[in-house]
């Protein structure tokens, strides 16, 4: 290869410091990317991709520069980390090359630009630690500031609980993580990284209070190295540090979250439809972003529970005055991304404004708030500390409505600095001035079409028309020839030039002073306007609560430490919100630790089961976050956890079996619960042969059931009626059913749970009703009339190992009966179907 030119040179020594990033290279007015990365990148930005003029070798892909937010949104959406190299000094000042350093470096976890962030979702980025069997994590927002660590022994489940949770964009680790490869299988990108002592020595004071911490201190440290090493900024956000308790907090597994449909639908992965869209009617982006996080923590402790239900309570009493604090909070900007903008120095003057805007509503919202006179919202007044100093500067000093660039003026209001407004009115009068001039040369010269004009090259000049030169005074000097007209100056005029030209600069230069004095007052602010943001958001949860409640019929739980989970006329909060409300048929519950420790629902596929069971686990989740509950009445003994065991998921155990998975979550159950969890089975079993499934089930149930193992409150929908039986054999357990009308062989579902269970599964109706072909139908039901008169009604549990009490055949007509029940019909082709039929009569 030819030598290289220095320039490449320059651009290969950097890149080896950034081999893990994309490096975007500043070249005049453009961002390029060379060698490898111009492939990659061309690629990856749909853009062309091209050589280097001289170099034919080296390819090159370039993105202009004032395009560059849009370009890097799309790489970090794909998961690139990006090195931004800037020219560190004036290309018309240096002698030889420009000098270019990296002045930042952009990962999916560390992104601070609200464009490429959604306003209602955090953005974190973890580190993890090991040491022997104890691992440590840290989980930072670094566009919020908000910063979290825990520490606890390595379980597996634990970890992934947490992580599922925060949902992190990039996780940082050691060499040594002994989980890499789990962690592969999140929807995350992973570093590996070790820790600079060097880039730790601002955060002492921060790094202090997680001393007693030592795994956890690691990975803090860890992630600080990081985000110091390629944010390169003062990063005077992060200033706090909060411990995740495990003891505070509800742990709430990836199974769960997806099973209850928290966040997010299992079926499309969409907020609509999930728990947390019913809920999240906040108006501000932080309040969004509280909001969820509340939702993935519920509480654990009844006085912190009830603290946040008071407060709603007032506030869903007095109404009116919610409603107008959440239009208050409805005008509130992202204060917590504009913090971290301020602190990044991106802040743009419309920020500030919208700071200004936002910061002049904290009055009004602390006497609204006073106004309510009740003891916490007292205090959470109380700790709003309005800025107005602040918003004073801010409104004198920036124009109402001012440009988002900085170096180009427009931003300063007139009145706020003298020697501004001086050259502003020397600029401007020189404009009169000139108009003026023109004037009077034209009515002195007598020429009518002259004028005076302005280039870049010549600055100011007097036009004359060749025609009229001849009326051209002594005192005209030529400046400049055209094909039909001559260009003069005089001396007035190059004087005015030299006053209008000069202040223009030093306007905008000015302008761009004053707004960095403006910005660092701003600054000097940071910590009270992130406390502001958190109280807004906090109180931006509480209206939400308490407007939801008013508007969706919810009523205050009574939240205590009793067994209790006694429900009267509960609705599932999210179905009662996708079918007409008056169409949802509410149930009542009642569990204890006692007598009703564990409920048997049996009923026909479609009857309801799943909806109520979730229905409770959601009402006692909406309880412990501090929501009022769709209910007539409630009262919720807290529950430390609340598990669930339904359907199969997709879930990161990506490999397995179905019933490998439904076997593992089975385990997590029975190994992590606790008297005090809720759980919540539908169906176990079923990716098995029926004996076996059953006798999984009736193992599980008297695991679960026995107070001296386990004794948790269960919710259990099954298919096995069989497990019915168990009601009379031991106390604790009471089965319901879902009931049913038949009339003429036909089915309806009345969605309400009746006591005792049922004895019939309708399976047959079931299919009816969805269209199987009627000869299915009818051999279904010789069938099972055969099945029910050969079964033995003493054994309809497996209790015996005996097996040979049930024939070979029996056996087929099971399997049979459960193809049937399997059977999707809706995606089933015709020659499918007789080819599922013909597989069935093989069997006969
Ligand atoms: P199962 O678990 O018994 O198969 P689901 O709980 O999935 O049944 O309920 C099936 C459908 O029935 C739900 O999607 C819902 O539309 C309707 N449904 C369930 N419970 C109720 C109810 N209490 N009131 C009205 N409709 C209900």
């Amino acid at each position: 290869m030819a030598k290289l030119t220095p320039m490449i040179q320059q651009y290969i020594d950097i890149k080896e410091q950034y081999k893990d990033c994309l490096l975007l290279f500043r070249v005049g007015d453009f961002y390029e990317m060379f060698f490898e990365d111009a492939v990659i990148g061309a690629k990856a930005l749909e853009i062309a991709l091209t050589a280097r003029d001289g170099d034919k070798n080296i390819p090159l892909a370039g993105v202009p520069y004032h395009s560059l937010d849009s370009y890097l949104g799309k790489l970090i959406k794909k998961g690139f980390k990006v090195a931004i190299c800037e020219q560190v000094e004036d290309p018309k000042e240096c002698k030889g090359i420009v000098k270019r350093e990296v002045v930042r470096v952009i990962t999916p976890g560390t992104v601070t630009d609200e464009n490429l962030l959604e306003s209602k979702d955090n953005n974190f980025i973890c580190s993890i630690s090991t040491y022997s069997n104890k691992y440590g994590l840290s989980l930072l927002d670094n566009s919020t500031g908000e910063f979290f660590f825990t520490e606890g022994k390595i379980d597996l489940n634990g970890i992934f609980s947490l992580l599922v949770k925060y949902n992190p964009a990039e996780i940082i680790v050691f060499d040594d993580n002994p989980f890499l490869e789990k962690l592969n299988l999140l929807n995350a990108n992973i570093s590996i990284y070790e820790i600079k002592k060097e880039n730790l020595t601002q955060f002492n004071q921060l790094l202090s209070n997680v001393n007693n911490y030592p795994i956890a201190l690691k990975a803090v440290e860890l992630l600080l190295s990081y985000i110091m090493d390629t944010q390169k900024s003062q990063l005077k956000h992060i200033n706090h540090i909060y411990f995740i308790n495990s003891q505070e907090y509800m742990a709430l597994d990836y199974s769960t979250i997806r099973n209850l449909e928290i966040t997010t639908t299992i079926k499309d992965n969409k907020k609509e439809g999930s728990l947390l869209w019913v809920l999240d009617k906040t108006k501000s982006p932080m309040g969004g972003r509280k909001l969820k996080q509340w939702i993935l923590n519920p509480l654990l402790q009844q006085d912190k529970i009830n603290y946040r239900l008071d407060i709603v309570e007032k506030l869903y009493n007095n109404l009116y005055t919610t409603e107008k604090l959440s239009k208050l909070i409805d005008s509130i900007y992202d204060l917590e991304r504009i913090g971290t903008k301020i602190v990044y120095n991106t802040v743009n003057p419309k920020d500030l404004v919208a700071l200004k805007t936002s910061l002049s509503k904290l009055p009004l919202i602390k006497d609204s708030l006073l106004q309510l006179d009740h003891p916490s919202l007292n205090d959470l007044a109380n700790k709003i500390v309005l800025l107005d100093d602040l918003v004073d500067i801010i409104d004198k000093g920036i124009v109402d409505n001012p440009p988002t660039h900085v170096k180009e003026g427009g931003i300063i209001k007139k009145g706020f600095n003298e020697e501004l407004d001086k050259l502003k009115y020397t600029a401007e009068n020189g404009r009169k001035w000139l108009g003026e001039y023109e004037h009077k040369l034209k009515s002195e010269t007598g020429i009518k079409t002259l004028k005076i004009g302005y280039n870049k090259v010549f600055g100011y000049y007097i036009e004359v028309t060749r025609t009229n030169t001849h009326l051209v005074p002594e005192s005209f000097q030529r400046k400049q020839t055209l094909a039909n007209a001559e260009r003069y100056f005089t001396a007035e005029l190059k004087e005015y030039e030299e006053l209008i030209l000069g202040a223009a600069d030093k306007i905008i230069q000015l302008e761009y002073n004053l707004f960095c004095d403006i910005r660092q007052a701003a600054l000097d602010k940071i910590n009270e306007i992130q406390k502001n943001s958190e109280i807004i958001a906090e109180l931006d949860c509480y209206c939400t609560f308490a407007i939801i409640a008013s508007e969706n019929n919810y009523t205050k739980p009574i939240v205590d430490t009793s067994d209790e989970i006694i429900i009267k006329a509960g609705r599932h909060p999210v179905i009662e919100q996708m079918i007409a409300k008056e169409n949802f048929i509410s149930n009542d519950t009642l569990m204890d630790c006692r007598e009703n420790r564990m409920l048997i629902i049996t009923g026909p596929n479609m009857a309801g089961k799943s909806t109520y069971m979730r229905q409770v686990a959601l009402i006692t989740l909406m309880a412990q976050i501090g929501s009022f509950v769709p209910a007539k009445s409630a009262k919720i003994g807290i529950v430390d956890r609340i598990f669930t065991r339904v359907g199969a998921s997709d879930d990161l155990s990506s490999g397995q079996s179905t019933f490998m998975v439904e076997m593992n979550e089975l385990a997590n159950i029975l190994k992590n619960a606790t008297k005090k969890s809720l759980i919540i089975l539908d169906e176990v079993g079923r990716g098995t042969s029926t004996f076996d499934g059953m006798s999984i089930a009736q193992g599980a149930v008297e695991y679960i059931l026995n107070p001296d193992i386990l004794g948790a409150k269960t919710l259990f929908a099954t298919h096995y009626h069989q497990l019915t039986s168990l009601e009379e054999k031991y106390s604790g357990i009471k089965n319901y059913s879902i009931a049913v009308k038949e009339e003429n062989d036909q089915i309806t579902f009345l969605h309400s749970i009746i006591p005792g269970g049922s004895d019939k599964s309708y399976g047959i109706q079931v299919a009816k009703l969805a269209g199987v072909p009627s000869q299915v139908i009818r051999r279904a039901k010789e069938i099972l009339h055969q099945l029910e008169n050969g079964y033995d009604s003493n054994n309809q549990v497996a209790t015996t190992k005996d097996e040979d009490l049930f024939s070979h055949a029996f056996e087929d007509y099971l399997v049979i009966i459960e193809e049937l029940k399997d059977l999707d019909l809706n995606n089933i082709t015709p020659i499918e179907a007789m080819m599922f039929l013909s597989s069935i009569k093989k069997k006969l």
